[in-house]
């Protein structure tokens, strides 16, 4: 059988991913393709630790001529939202799942305490990151670098819309090229839009690597887990 190389991983899913074609949302089908491959890779015995995005909702930057601290606060509300779809459809599959929030809610789940979320894992829960860390003017990409360093995960697994990193903007430049391997400081040098830069430089200062790939290909967080090369990878 095949053997992950990754005890314990942190996967980041953009809210962009989970509203599929929509564009808007959350798709039913989009979140079970990835709550399968979730399953699949914890049954592997890798501890997955998921923090999920907000911008099939929300997003606090567009909150054009509002109060930005208000703007991200729904944002980070729109990420709980995404947080207890995923937590349903993982449960309907019998796997044992905790979503722990950034901002207290404990009528709908537990607050974020790091041994806690540690112990789940250990107990071979998944657990689900929700309202980022908590701050206004932070994204979802910097609470997947903060919380992979401080659960001490191995990678980041940075799902997207786009199957990796690319040297332009695919979506604009039909003539741009996807890198396979890049190294932080050239991500930041560069201004690649993958990931914000407070992301990157967290990941950069904590020697935690990111692979960057997309969820059209169902099989892609297994590879990225087993080794195999998907999308582009983030390291130093
Ligand atoms: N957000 C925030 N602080 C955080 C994480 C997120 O204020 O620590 C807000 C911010 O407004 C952001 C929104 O939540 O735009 C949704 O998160 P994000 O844009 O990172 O989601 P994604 O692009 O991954 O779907």
């Amino acid at each position: 059988m095949e053997k992950p190389i990754f005890k314990r991983i942190v996967l980041k899913i953009s809210g962009e991913a989970l509203a599929g074609k929509k564009g808007f949302g959350i798709d039913r089908e989009v979140l079970n393709l990835i709550a399968d491959q979730v399953i699949e890779v914890q049954k592997m015995g890798v501890e997955v630790a998921i923090v999920v995005g907000g911008g099939n909702i929300w997003r606090g930057r567009d909150g054009v001529g509002m109060d930005r601290t208000t703007a991200d606060h729904m944002g980070m509300l729109a990420t709980v939202i995404n947080a207890l779809a995923l937590q349903d459809v993982l449960e309907s599959k019998n796997v044992q799942t905790r979503v722990q929030t950034a901002i207290e809610m404990r009528q709908i789940a537990e607050p974020y305490i790091r041994r806690r979320a540690i112990r789940h894992l250990e107990k071979g829960r998944i657990v689900i990151f929700a309202c980022g860390t908590g701050n206004p003017y932070f994204s979802t990409d910097t609470t997947a670098a903060l919380r992979a360093a401080e659960i001490e995960a191995e990678v980041i697994l940075l799902a997207k819309n786009v199957d990796g990193v690319y040297d332009d903007d695919p979506k604009k430049n039909p003539n741009a090229k996807k890198i396979d391997e890049i190294c932080y400081i050239d991500v930041l040098n560069q201004g690649l839009g993958v990931m914000d830069t407070t992301a990157i430089s967290l990941c950069m200062d904590n020697k935690i690597p990111i692979i960057v790939f997309g969820l059209e290909n169902q099989e892609n967080i297994k590879a990225a887990v087993l080794g195999k090369k998907v999308g582009t990878i983030i390291g130093e």
